[in-house]
């Protein structure tokens, strides 16, 4: 296969962000990562590494400082960013909102400044459908007003905002936000998946924590939603699938200039029950659960309109919810402490 481009990878030894580095590199990229292991591991590398035969050229450091970010924009011959490195815990950004604004805006700033000084135009950023608050229409198009209800949303929010005017202030930016709507599941290897540190926030992850018994019973949150069994429903995509959305995007803004935003989902809303039932289907472990009240800021309903990703970039979502379940339980039966395993063996 002949190599194609040098990408750059802030984040990504990350979750969604080693996916990507995966599937870039067995596409023919030359996927370059920077990461401060703030979050994550730097075991998912290596195992990438091994996945795929390549060697992949890691810098620890924090976006955050431009000049630690220049001797990398010399060495190696970057052609484009893929940006994932970020705080991304919608609880934590309420009760450190200051934090949350600095690292992630900071961060952009740096980079783009960066890749301006060196020439280099082409810049995807992962967005969130928590752009689009408690969006009023389902599924939801790109279309959609936005609003931000916490300062994680917020800090995606302005990002998006400064990526417009970076890319009207000279026409050779090509520049994409995917709004990711809820990624879950693992590589079908089960070599690299989620990691999440200490207790998991969000649903898969606790489930599959419920599963292999490092917590007891799931706490489904709320069950008077106006949907059909009461429970909050989501459009959960199999993070193989969105990050291939990032190569689709990459591939996409090569030959056009400007500022262009995608969903990245699947079109089908799943309820915590459904995710529930589809686990015990697809792995045949039983997940004791628990009602307890809403979780504040939740909204009853997210799932996406996938028609502009797949009418312009030719990228739709292939697994259901069956294999996004197969691939969490495959990677963390596996990895019952993640990556920690690796480092006690
Ligand atoms: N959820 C739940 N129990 C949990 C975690 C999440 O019932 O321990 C529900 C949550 O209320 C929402 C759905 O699962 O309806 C997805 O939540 P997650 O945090 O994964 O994603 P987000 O809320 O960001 O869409």
């Amino acid at each position: 296969m002949t190599k194609k481009e040098s990408i750059l990878v802030t984040g990504g030894a990350g979750y969604i962000g080693s996916h990507t580095v995966l599937e870039l590199a067995q596409q023919g990229y030359n996927p370059i990562v920077v990461d401060n292991l703030s979050n994550s591991s730097l075991e998912s590398i290596r195992r990438i590494e091994e996945l795929t035969d390549a060697t992949i050229p890691f810098y620890e450091l924090d976006v955050v400082h431009p000049e630690s970010l220049h001797p990398i924009f010399y060495e190696q011959p970057i052609e484009g960013v893929i940006h994932f490195a970020a705080f991304k815990a919608v609880g934590e950004s309420v009760e450190k909102p200051l934090a949350y604004y600095q690292n992630n805006l900071e961060g952009l700033f740096s980079l783009l400044q960066v890749m301006d000084q060196h020439d280099v135009s082409q810049f995807v950023f992962s967005s969130s459908c928590t752009v689009y608050g408690d969006a009023e229409v389902v599924p939801i198009p790109e279309t959609a007003p936005v609003s931000a209800v916490n300062p994680y949303g917020q800090t995606k929010l302005m990002s998006e905002i400064i990526l417009r005017d970076v890319a009207q202030s000279r026409s050779g930016w090509s520049i994409t936000n995917l709004r990711y709507f809820n990624p879950v599941g693992a590589h079908p290897s089960g070599r690299i998946g989620e990691d999440p540190s200490g207790i998991p926030n969000n649903l898969m992850p606790y489930i599959t924590q419920v599963a292999v018994g490092t917590r007891p019973f799931l706490r489904v949150f709320g069950d008077t939603y106006p949907t059909h069994d009461g429970t909050g429903v989501r459009d959960y995509i199999h993070v193989v699938d969105l990050a291939k959305g990032h190569v689709a995007a990459l591939e996409y803004q090569k030959a056009k200039p400007g500022v262009h935003t995608f969903n990245l989902g699947t079109g089908k809303g799943s309820s915590v029950l459904d995710v529930v039932k589809a686990f015990e289907r697809a792995t045949g472990k039983s997940i004791p659960y628990e009602i307890v009240e809403a979780r504040p800021g939740d909204v009853a309903e997210a799932y996406a309109d996938t028609s502009k990703a797949s009418t312009i970039l030719h990228w739709s979502a292939e697994f259901g919810l069956d294999e996004m379940c197969r691939d969490a339980w495959n990677w963390q039966s596996k990895n019952p402490h993640g990556y920690e395993d690796a480092r006690s063996v």
